[in-house]
C-alpha cells in the first residue's frame, strides 16, 4: 500500500527552493551512560556536515550515525526504508515559511522546524501554524550561540530551557524535545549535556 505522505516528502525535495534538507538531532531522554573505555569517535568539538557522494542513497556524515546513537542523536532513520525527513532551520523569517507550509499541506507531508527565539517573537503567527498543522517544532535554542563554547551546564540549559517557555507562551502547547546544534557546532560535551 502506497503512503501519501513518503510520496509527498520526496516530492517536495525538488519543489521548494527554500528547503533545507539537514541532520536531524533527536535526543531522547536520557542518553546511555557512557563509560571510560566507550569509543569516541566523534570528534570533541566539531562543524556538523553532510555529503552526498551516492545519488539515491543516504548521505554520509561527519560522525557516524552509530557513534551520534550512543548520546541520542540521529541524522539517519530506518535506512532500509526510502524516506526523507524534511528539516528547515527558522533562524528568521524571510518570507518563505508560508509558502513552504502551504506545499507541506498539499503534500500531506509533515516536516520539523527548529525555531530561535527571534523566529517566534517576530512571527509568532507562523510559528503556530506550524504547531497547528502537526509539524514537529524543535529547538534551535534561543539566540543561536555556538553551543560548543558554552561549558556551564546552566548556561546551556538556558538557551534550551528560554526557548521552550516562549513556545509554550506562545503556542500554549510544549515544545518538542528535538534539539538542533546551532551553526552545526557541536561537541561530545554537548551532546552530553543535551
Ligand atoms: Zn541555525
Amino acid at each position: 500500500m502506497s503512503n501519501p505522505n513518503r510520496r509527498g516528502a520526496m516530492a517536495l525535495v525538488s519543489a521548494s527552493l527554500c528547503l533545507t534538507l539537514a541532520a536531524l538531532f533527536y535526543f531522547t531522554a536520557p542518553a546511555p551512560a557512557l563509560t571510560a573505555s566507550a569509543p569516541i569517535a566523534v570528534p570533541a568539538a566539531a562543524d556538523w556536515g553532510l555529503s552526498f557522494p551516492t545519488e539515491g542513497e543516504s548521505p554520509v556524515g561527519n560522525a557516524s550515525a552509530e557513534d551520534l546513537a550512543q548520546y541520542g542523536a540521529y541524522y539517519l532513520g530506518d535506512t532500509s526504508q526510502k524516506v526523507l525527513y524534511l528539516t528547515f532551520d527558522c533562524g528568521y523569517e524571510n518570507g518563505c515559511t508560508e509558502a513552504i507550509l502551504d506545499a507541506l499541506k498539499k503534500h500531506n507531508a509533515p516536516a520539523a522546524f527548529f525555531v530561535v527565539g527571534h523566529m517566534i517573537e517576530s512571527a509568532p503567527d507562523i510559528v503556530r501554524r506550524m504547531a497547528a498543522e502537526g509539524h514537529i517544532v524543535g529547538n534551535h535554542t534561543y539566540h543561536h550561540p555556538d553551543m560548543s563554547s558554552i561549558s556551564d551546564m546552566a548556561a546551556f540549559q538556558k538557551e534550551l530551557t528560554d526557548l521552550e517557555t516562549l513556545y509554550q507562551e506562545t503556542t500554549g502547547q510544549p515544545l518538542s524535545k528535538f534539539y538542533r546544534p546551532p551553526q552545526g557546532k557541536y561537541s561530545v560535551e554537548n551532546l552530553k549535556q543535551a
